[in-house]
């Protein structure tokens, strides 16, 4: 299975073990990040394919650690994913006419 967020072929989503309603993601390139189930069916699917790559950048600089997304920080997360995104798109664009 590709990985939901980078695409990356070397990724697994399972049921974390000794979860409540937890899966757990690992990538070679995301590296490991838990899911509540909440996210997982409502949220997941409202994102753009810029949205995801934000995630996975937001993850490979996470490394080490595990975070937890759940229904609670997801959306906090997203708005400064997007937030982040706009701000270097403005940036981006600045530079150009600056020349
Ligand atoms: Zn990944």
């Amino acid at each position: 299975m590709g990985c939901f967020f980078c695409g990356s072929a070397g990724s697994s989503c399972e049921k974390y073990p000794e979860g409540k309603d937890i899966f757990r993601l690992q990538c070679e390139k995301c590296g490991t990040v838990d899911f509540s189930e909440h996210v997982d069916t409502s949220k997941l699917g409202t994102l753009t394919a810029d949205d995801r790559a934000s995630w996975a950048e937001y993850f490979r600089g996470n490394k080490g650690k595990v975070p937890l997304i759940d229904f609670g920080n997801f959306d906090s997360i997203q708005e400064r994913l997007r937030d982040k995104r706009d701000a270097e798109k403005l940036r981006a664009e600045l530079q150009k006419k600056r020349g």
